[in-house]
């Protein structure tokens, strides 16, 4: 079995969870996205929640 998981990536302006992505393994860094928050209603950087 995959132990692939569902992560959310929260605006880092509001704490709004706008995305979910499923996590890559293979990955070591920590993720930060640009993407668009209807909260703030502009592009904010997205972290991965816990
Ligand atoms: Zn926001």
């Amino acid at each position: 079995m995959s132990s692939k998981r569902k992560i959310a990536l929260a605006c880092s302006v509001c704490g709004s969870r706008n995305y979910t992505i499923t996590e890559n393994p293979n990955r070591t860094e920590r993720l930060e996205v640009k993407k668009f928050c209807k909260y703030c209603n502009k592009h904010t950087l997205h972290r991965e929640t816990k």
